[in-house]
């Protein structure tokens, strides 16, 4: 299937045909919505063709049919009269909850490129976001992270996503910030977000998210708290200021 999102990350409607549907949800040949996954949650919207509309609560990523690469369950709440294979649909982001997880995700990157250490997990959301960060002392302050992380967003930094191959990506092991997980490997390349112009990065790392274009689109954030979270690991919680 297609993942529109790869390709506009701003694309907020859609039409796509249904491919199957039952009641672990719905399959499109084409997407809008983001499959939860690498610490972002899945998309919601709304489905809606001649003479039905369903919600969509949830986008998972689901174990594709034969040859295609990649595929999303779209779920639909219990009980919810669902379109038959070969439907025509219109496809609608909930676009406000989707683009608050772009800033925030590009948030988590910026945080990457203020706090040192391995990343030992994270979670985006709406509202509140984290990231865990192996570090070996209670080193880090909390007013000085926020205000570094606000002056990198006010600098708006261009944001693209760029590949590298399996090759290339094994010959450069720094750029994997992450611990537990490692980039997706094995299809030739791999996706990297970049921050910053090339001559003068600010975070390069793998990753398969939805991001803002430039940082300035994040807008203020604060640093909610750091919570020591057992030996060497310190939870960093952000949220926006508005
Ligand atoms: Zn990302």
């Amino acid at each position: 299937m297609t993942l529109l999102f790869r390709d506009d990350a701003y694309l907020q409607e859609a039409e796509a045909t249904v491919i199957s549907s039952d009641t672990d949800g719905i399959r499109l040949d084409q997407t809008l919505f983001y499959p939860n996954g690498g610490g972002q949650p899945g998309d919601t919207g709304t489905l809606t063709w001649e003479g039905g509309q369903i919600t969509i609560t949830d986008a998972r990523k689901a174990v594709p049919l034969p040859e295609q690469g990649s595929d999303v369950q779209h779920v639909v709440a219990e009980g919810s009269a669902l379109p038959p294979p070969g439907t025509r649909v219109k496809l609608v982001l909930d676009w406000p909850r989707r683009h608050r997880h772009m800033r925030m995700h590009t948030a988590l990157h910026l945080l990457c490129a203020v706090v040192p250490g391995a990343v030992t997990g994270g979670q985006v959301s709406a509202d509140r976001s984290r990231l865990d960060f192996d570090v070996p002392s209670a080193s880090l302050d909390k007013e000085q992270i926020e205000a570094r992380l606000n002056e990198l967003i006010a600098a708006d930094h261009p944001v693209r996503e760029r590949l590298i191959s399996d090759a290339d990506l094994e010959e450069r092991p720094e750029l994997v910030r992450t611990m537990s997980v490692k980039p997706p490997t094995g299809g030739g390349s791999v996706r990297l977000l970049q921050i910053g112009p090339d001559d003068a990065l600010v975070d390069l790392q793998p990753c398969g998210g939805t991001h803002v274009a430039r940082t300035g689109e994040i807008g203020p954030i604060s640093i909610v708290k750091i919570e020591n979270k057992g030996k060497q690991n310190r939870r960093v919680i952000l949220a926006f200021k508005e």
